[in-house]
């Protein structure tokens, strides 16, 4: 429906150099042990100030993404800007730590005093995003184990709400989170960003000529989520692939007066 070509193609090139680069030791040993307490205590693993952040790897992750976004001239317009917001080490856990805590304003706040263009803040976040993926990829495969107990509404990872749902055969419904992208199992008719279970404002609805896509919102929290219903078509490839695909429905969405939530602060 939407990305195609080249978008496509460095899309699916910067997956697998992330999923390379999560093979990759994490440089400083991570400490599950807090992870795991806090999942007991039902809040999701990561404690953003806590999160050991391994810079040398991330910088050269960030290196090798901005490698194949410099591909697109767009983009690579933006090159002289986007690398002088790099900043030292203390910058960089800055960024890191306020994207965890979702606290965007303050992200915006610390990379603005350069004064870039809004195009030039959302593509640095993209990066960092990004560039933050391979370890959570480490420690995702690390508490695999651990997180078939969780039932909440924000990623039992790092705490980010739900970027996409899928609907399975027996009708049970799995979240995808929009920052790491781990799958979870969730109660059907109730919201994923407030927990409304009131049928009479929960609904969905569904394009024309796309079968298996639906959108499901709740008029309580305005929000909304784009539902894959596998028992009508696929199976899915990859659950990032499919939510860029599918931009028309967010789009729809919007017009329609809901609000993803995943990018909102806190
Ligand atoms: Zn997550
Ligand atoms: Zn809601």
């Amino acid at each position: 429906m939407s990305i195609e070509g080249d978008a496509l193609k460095r899309f699916r090139q910067i997956k697998g150099l992330l999923k390379e680069e999560s093979l990759r030791p994490h440089g400083d040993h991570l400490d599950f042990g807090p992870f795991l307490k806090r999942i007991g205590d039902s809040m999701p693993a990561i404690h953003p100030d806590l999160l050991e952040l391994d810079l040398k790897k991330i910088r050269s992750t960030m290196g090798e993404v901005l490698k194949i976004l410099w591909e697109d001239p767009g983009v690579r317009n933006q090159q002289g800007a986007i690398e002088g917001l790099m900043g030292e080490d203390e910058v960089l856990k800055g960024y890191i730590r306020a994207l965890l805590k979702r606290d965007f304003d303050r992200l915006k706040g610390l990379i603005n005093p350069s004064d870039p263009s809004e195009e030039t803040v959302n593509i640095f976040i993209y990066l960092i995003t990004q560039s933050l993926r391979p370890t959570l990829e480490v420690i995702k495969s690390g508490l695999a184990d651990h997180l078939l107990n969780w039932e909440g509404n924000r990623c039992p990872i790092c705490g980010y709400p739900p970027g996409l749902a899928t609907l399975r055969e027996e009708g049970s419904l799995s979240l995808y989170c929009s920052l790491c992208w781990q799958v979870w199992d969730y109660r059907r008719l109730r919201c994923p960003f407030c927990s409304n279970e009131d049928p009479s404002t929960l609904g969905y609805f569904q394009v024309e000529g796309e079968p298996g896509y639906r959108v499901y919102y709740c008029d309580m929290c305005h929000g909304y989520i784009k539902t894959l219903d596998m028992r009508e078509a696929f199976p899915i490839s990859d659950p990032e692939e499919e939510s860029l695909k599918t931009l028309a429905l967010d789009i729809l969405a919007t017009r329609k007066g809901y609000s993803p939530k995943t990018w909102e602060s806190l």
